[in-house]
């Protein structure tokens, strides 16, 4: 058995309780945390591994709600432009360089940029889901994905029947994604809500990202986005709505009456100028609502350190009020609450006895983090990625003193850079 012991820690736990311990040792055994000691005491014996925290922050693993993480490939590509004008740059680009090779470099790119980040897990939506799977394997980071459907045969020339018949051979899975109402039919729609229902899987879609996606959906199809999920029994418990920024009250309702989740992703909506997601309101309502990034193409990396910041000052000055999203709920959003929204909160989000060691660990000595007055605080309005030495996801060390440990960083920017010529051409 490998036994790590982390010494010396302020453990930010974003428990049910959002507990902060002083001077806490946390003991992993082989993947799970199997001791949390409240006062400082030595390393536990028989530890193969110790890490002195030096009073520093140790926290959960950040959890990505909504990402596309292959497309850091096109970081940079589409800047500048609303939803529409950035898909009518991405999707001809990505008909032409997209492949099983090249998705699995971009997912290999985005687990080094995440785990550097304290990012430990995400929910993706892409193309070839299992190349990214299979590279998640070997990087240690938690992927949650499936297969996912559009209303048109995509990067990889499957028609809409033969990705259903596909899908179904190839169970089980523990997703579908459909990419949105405003790209498919209804009636395919309906097909892949079936399949789901069919299959037991989770379901995940973007919807009402912004007002002309919301008008366009609704002059086509006689509903809005919502309305529409809806009609085909896709709000459900096991859902989870990517952006939702464009709501009324009885939507937020059903949303809530449901049980579906929300990933709020405000960098996206703010850079594609797609509004602000109404999570004050989303939050009364009771609904459980995780923190994204989206893809790079759209908000240009996967920070979610900025992500919880943003959030946290976004609503205040939109809402004119300094109480609403206080740092403990984004730091829940960005943890708890996404594991939640992705049906993983009894394996990880928090750190506590039992649950799998996804933990972060941030520099003690950042002139940035210091003073810390309130450690969950200090996370949300102070700490940035560039504060993250170590991470480890169910107990294996995946970044040691800001390095990767399961990625060959170099190559793989260097074949990034080669790639680069290949999209810019
Ligand atoms: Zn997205």
């Amino acid at each position: 058995m490998s036994i790590t012991s982390i010494t010396n820690a302020t453990l930010v736990t974003a428990d049910a309780e959002n507990r902060v311990v002083h001077g806490a040792t946390i003991v992993i055994e082989d993947d799970t945390i199997a001791e949390i000691r409240p006062a400082s005491a030595p390393a536990r014996s028989g530890a193969t591994h110790t890490v002195d925290a030096r009073g520093g922050i140790v926290m959960p693993g950040l959890i990505n709600a909504h990402a596309h993480l292959a497309m850091t490939m096109f970081r940079g590509f589409a800047d500048d432009r609303d939803l529409q004008g950035f898909l009518d740059r991405l999707f001809p680009v990505e008909e032409r360089v997209l492949s099983e090779e090249t998705v699995r470099l971009g997912a290999r790119l985005a687990f080094a940029e995440s785990l550097r980040a304290g990012c430990t897990g995400a929910l993706d939506m892409f193309w070839w889901p299992d190349a990214s799977l299979d590279e998640a394997r070997q990087a240690g980071f938690h992927l949650e994905s499936g297969p996912i459907f559009i209303g048109f045969p995509g990067p990889d020339h499957t028609m809409f029947a033969d990705r259903i018949e596909r899908t179904r051979s190839t169970a089980p899975h523990r997703w579908l994604f459909a990419h949105g109402t405003y790209t498919m039919q209804p009636a395919e729609l309906d097909a892949v809500g079936r399949l789901a229902a069919e299959l037991g899987t989770r379901f995940h879609i973007h919807a009402s990202e912004n007002q002309s996606e919301v008008d366009d959906v609704r002059s086509r199809f006689g509903k809005t986005p919502v309305e529409l999920l809806d009609h085909y029994g896709l709000l459900r418990a096991g859902t989870v709505l990517a952006h939702a920024v464009v709501l009324d009250d009885h939507e937020i309702q059903r949303i809530a009456a449901t049980g579906t989740a929300v990933a709020h992703c405000p960098l996206s909506n703010l850079k594609l100028a797609s509004g602000v997601c109404r999570v004050p309101d989303l939050l009364h309502a009771g609904v459980v609502v995780g923190l994204g990034t989206d893809g790079s193409a759209s908000s240009n990396d996967l920070d979610l350190f900025m992500a919880m910041r943003t959030a946290a000052l976004l609503h205040k000055g939109t809402r004119h009020d300094a109480r609403v999203l206080p740092a403990g709920t984004v730091l829940k959003m960005a943890t708890i609450d996404s594991a939640r929204a992705l049906g993983i909160d009894h394996l990880v989000g928090s750190i506590e006895v039992g649950k799998r060691a996804d933990i972060v660990r941030l520099d003690p000595d950042a002139p940035s983090l210091t003073p810390s007055y309130d450690p969950i605080s200090t996370i949300v309005y102070s700490a940035s990625r560039a504060e993250v030495v170590d991470v480890w996801v169910a107990g294996q060390q995946v970044v040691a003193d800001r390095q990767c440990t399961t990625i060959n960083v170099a190559a793989t920017l260097a074949a990034m850079r080669e790639l680069q010529i290949e999209i810019a051409r």
